[in-house]
């Protein structure tokens, strides 16, 4: 990168802050001036701010796997500016670009740039230099549609500056610590965000298992969950990006999806997507019996049609389910049971096939080393 490429601003506070950070949590160590209500703040920013950038910068804005009511779509949007990860609309242009053109040079964050270039260093780089894009409004017409976020987008540094700095200053002064909400539910807060949301670009296409597909570099790592909101389902989600969950069990991390669910229980957003269960398995399938010989594929195919009915079932009965849920008809209830033995009988199905590709595996590494 030339020097005149390199963007100053954003380079150095990217630079800087994390320094200034250390050296506040340094003070008020020495100090003992922590204060628990600036601390409880610090983590209400961490998860507001966070979240503005999983559940609306990135699950609403950018792939529209929900709707929202408008106070949320303003509170996601003003939350996600906190992050200071430049605007929705910069945000998400830049994030389409990397589900459309993933691992290629066109990719913004390419890992395969290397590690660094994909947690931060594609930021230091101006727009329109080394190719990284100008801002195209086309890619994100949808967004820009929306008042609220042109005007996000129009006074980015101030509104940024002012919900990352100044609102937990002047929450804080409620309790008379006006400076630990700038500096510690502030700055020291926005590095942990800048990191842990970064890590989702580095991170989650670093480390990890790919379940889903091999056909990117994105990978699902539960540690890596921790971090970045249950984002760190990675690997599924560049599968499947339109689906509004990251870690689709429900016992994986994810407190982006989990609070998506509650808004849609309470009425404050909608239309949520998932991915049906049978295509899910279906694409687990594809990529477990990936590297069995032709032989043995075939084989696997014949047995294959018990899973592909059980599959054809589940799909039927949710169609008549969801049609009779949205008529309101009495047989909804009968309907919803007959959909969990579905299921029931998709996972049986699944769980032959996985058991048939490991024995189909095994007997050829066996035969492989008889030979
Ligand atoms: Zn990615
Ligand atoms: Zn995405």
């Amino acid at each position: 990168m030339k020097l005149k490429d390199f963007r100053w601003s954003t380079g150095l506070f990217l630079i800087l802050s994390p320094l200034g950070a250390v050296a506040v949590i340094g003070y008020y160590t020495y100090y003992d001036a922590f204060r628990w209500e600036t601390l409880a703040l610090a983590v209400f920013m961490m998860f507001a701010t966070g979240m503005g950038i999983t559940a609306g910068y990135h699950r609403l804005f950018s792939h529209k796997s929900y709707e929202a009511a408008a106070p949320i779509r303003w509170l996601l949007t003003f939350f996600g500016a906190g992050a200071l990860e430049k605007s929705v609309i910069e945000w998400s242009h830049d994030h389409r670009n990397h589900h459309r053109y993933v691992d290629t040079d066109t990719d913004p964050y390419s890992i395969n740039k290397g590690f660094f270039h994909a947690h931060i260093g594609w930021l230091f780089v101006k727009r329109g230099t080394n190719g990284r894009a100008q801002v195209d409004i086309n890619q994100v017409k949808d967004l820009w549609a929306d008042p609220f976020i042109r005007f996000q987008h129009n006074y980015y540094t101030a509104f940024g500056l002012f919900v990352c700095f100044l609102f937990p200053g002047l929450v804080a002064l409620a309790w008379g610590d006006f400076w630990g909400g700038v500096l510690i539910a502030g700055l020291v807060r926005v590095v942990v965000v800048h990191h842990g949301t970064f890590c989702i670009n580095s991170v989650c296409h670093s480390i990890g298992r790919q379940p889903y597909s091999k056909s990117h570099t994105a990978r699902d790592s539960w540690i890596s969950a921790i971090f970045t909101f249950g984002e760190g389902y990675h690997n599924y989600h560049h599968e499947f990006p339109a689906d509004y969950r990251n870690g689709i069990r429900a016992w994986q991390y994810d407190p982006t999806k989990w609070m998506i669910w509650t808004l849609s229980k309470v009425g404050l957003a909608g239309k949520l997507i998932r991915i049906p269960d049978e295509k899910i398995l279906e694409s687990k399938l594809e990529m477990k019996s990936m590297d069995l010989a032709a032989e043995s594929r075939g084989a696997l195919e014949e047995s294959r049609e018990g899973f592909l009915k059980a599959a054809r079932e589940m799909k039927e009965v949710r169609k008549a389910y969801l049609k009779a849920s949205k008529e309101k008809e009495a047989e909804t209830s009968s309907l919803r049971k007959s959909l969990k033995r579905s299921r029931k009988a998709l996972l049986q199905a699944y769980r032959e096939q996985k058991t048939m590709i490991r024995d189909l595996g095994k007997s050829r590494s066996s035969a492989v080393s008889a030979a």
